[in-house]
């Protein structure tokens, strides 16, 4: 992990806004370009120079249905967060569960920092009670941040309906809160929730909520979108006035209920906000919080603004896929930016354009984010589709050899293969295809028993054992194993009998697995075809294997999967880039 001093750290960028954006100016007069145009009613401030990335992954994004850290996952993931080098990573909720305050209280030894701060999040006093008496407030002093945020009812109709209190006390519990931790020589980030709605409803009540905040010393308010429902031109003309109207740091926080999450954080961006919140990978109770994977490249590239330090753009994709795996959630191949699609072309008559401007189809280089281009190969594609994928794998196929395997990839797909989304099997057979065998062991056989009892008592109703018999570095070896099915049977005992071998294959284990009947006219003597997704913690490659026999097809793509992480970690180790 590289360290390089601290590059968006919340003061110095919340500070350097107000420089930049010339508030009071009138329009045109600004330093930098001024944009929004006179039609919209408003004027938008100039870009910030910098924005700050405050990342809520361990916090928000753990309100995920299935998304569940135990705390050391937590600890993995701060640390691919400061790898990336966000400027802010909240941790959770200390006054809110023990696994929280375990998290903070061992963050100070186990984390080291380079770029980001930790924030602890909790909420403002409760209603009728003293800030210095409120468990919430002293729990999150006790966490032993530097910087925390409290969330805040912003809308009247929360206050009056959900708090059932007065508009009065609202303003006193957040100023008192702010204060209070102040007081403790926090930085405060004030998350004023439900903003959007309540400003729509009654937008003097929202604004004096967040002056109250900035009175009683908080150094960011954060408007959020807890609903999700906001369109981008709202919160640009909402942002816009709220800027215009406080002097501290503005920050944005967006849901993607309306499927516009990225889009509001760049609109809020535009409107003068200064900190980003959102979840690598988006990740959020119902349709999920902004996610930074997009909006991080957004607007670093496109708006040229400054949000992690530049050189770890390139870092946008892996660190993505090394969260996806520690939040054990398969990464959506089609995601901007970071998805295994993102930048896939399939390619058909336009390959040899594409081979020759790959920036006249693609929107932004993938080298940029740390992707690349992949060629998609399928029955459809053409010799020069696969004679690029070969390329893009460093292989040197000749004419016949490449003749050979566009004729091997359409009898296979014939049989119900498909190669398009089984990027490690192709891979395999196109080097197969340049005379390479893979080596590292030979299968003799294997043999799948499943126990099912109907006794339902027994704790071991459902049991499978797997053996297999395979050659490695000239030894036989007979190998047992136990797994909760047949394919986890398998797997165990492969790696029971050459794990010894490889030790680098205790990187790689299986993400997911995927079964699809192909041909569902005939029942159980169906073709079945047999995915899965393999990872070793950065990459994610996917096998194939298609039979009449679901414990056949599963094998050959368990199969490939091991032999293809042994060519990557052979190659890794070897000083070779691995795909
Ligand atoms: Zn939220």
């Amino acid at each position: 992990m590289s360290s390089e001093p601290g590059a968006s750290r919340g003061r110095s960028s919340g500070r350097g806004r107000g420089d930049s954006r010339g508030k009071g100016d009138s329009p045109g007069k600004a330093a930098g370009h001024r944009h929004g145009a006179a039609s919209h009613g408003f004027d938008l401030p100039v870009l910030p120079e910098a924005v700050d990335i405050f990342d809520t992954t361990l916090r928000d994004g753990s309100q995920q249905e299935g998304l569940s850290l135990t705390v050391d996952d937590k600890l993995r993931v701060a640390e691919q967060l400061d790898h990336l080098g966000v400027a802010f990573i909240e941790g959770g909720w200390p006054g809110a569960n023990h696994k929280d305050e375990e998290f903070f209280a061992r963050a100070p030894a186990e984390l080291r920092l380079s770029t980001a701060t930790l924030v602890a999040f909790g909420s403002t006093r409760r209603a009728g009670v003293r800030a210095e008496d409120d468990e919430v407030l002293r729990q999150l002093v006790k966490a032993n941040t530097e910087a925390v945020c409290i969330v805040a009812k912003a809308s009247k109709l929360h206050v009056t309906e959900a708090l059932r209190t007065t508009l009065d006390e609202a303003l006193a519990m957040a100023a008192d809160s702010v204060r209070f931790l102040r007081e403790h020589d926090l930085r405060v980030f004030f998350d004023a929730e439900h903003f959007f709605d309540g400003y729509r409803d009654d937008p003097e009540f929202t604004l004096r909520v967040v002056r109250a905040a900035e009175e009683a010393g908080a150094e960011a308010i954060v408007l959020c979108d807890t609903n999700g429902g906001t369109l981008p031109h709202d919160v640009e003309r909402i942002v816009a006035g709220v800027v215009a109207d406080l002097e501290c740091q503005i920050g944005v926080h967006f849901h993607n209920d309306s499927g516009c999450a990225v889009a509001n954080s760049i609109a809020g961006v535009r409107a003068g906000a200064t900190q980003v919140q959102g979840c690598v990978n988006g990740y959020g109770e119902r349709t999920g919080n902004a996610d930074l994977s997009a909006a991080i490249p957004n607007l670093s590239l496109k708006l040229n603004i400054r949000t992690i330090p530049p050189d770890r753009l390139e870092r946008i994709t892996p660190v993505s896929h090394h969260i996806a795996e520690l939040v054990n959630i398969a990464p959506n191949p089609q995601q901007p930016y970071v998805g295994s699609a993102a930048f896939a072309h399939k390619a058909g008559l336009h390959t040899s354009a594409i081979a020759r401007r790959r920036d006249a189809y693609e929107h932004v280089s993938p080298d940029a984010v740390g992707n690349g281009t992949r060629f998609v190969v399928s029955e459809m594609a053409g010799r020069s589709t696969l004679a690029l994928k070969a390329q893009e794998l460093g292989l040197e196929l000749d004419s016949d050899a490449l003749s050979g395997v566009l004729d091997t990839l359409k009898a296979l797909e014939y049989r119900g293969y498909h190669f398009e989304v089984a990027d490690g099997s192709l891979e395999l057979l196109l080097r197969k295809a340049t005379g390479w065998e893979p080596e590292y062991f030979e299968v003799e056989s294997f043999r799948v028993i499943n126990d099912h009892t109907d006794n339902i008592e027994d704790p071991r109703r459902h049991t499978t054992e797997a053996t297999v018999r395979i050659r490695v570095d000239d030894t036989r070896v007979v190998a047992t194993a136990e797994g909760n099915g047949p394919i986890n049977a398998l797997d165990s005992a492969l790696r029971q009998a050459i794990g010894a071998h490889f030790p680098n294959l205790s990187a790689v284990h299986l993400v997911d697995y995927r079964v699809r009947v192909l041909d569902t006219g005939k029942g159980t003597a169906a073709v079945t075809r047999v995915l899965i997704d393999t990872s070793d913690g950065e990459h994610v490659w996917t096998t194939i294997g298609v039979s009449e026999n679901i414990i056949e097809a599963s094998w050959q793509a368990l199969y490939d999967s091991i032999v293809y992480g042994l060519v990557h970690a052979e190659r890794r180790v070897g000083g070779g880039s691995a795909s």
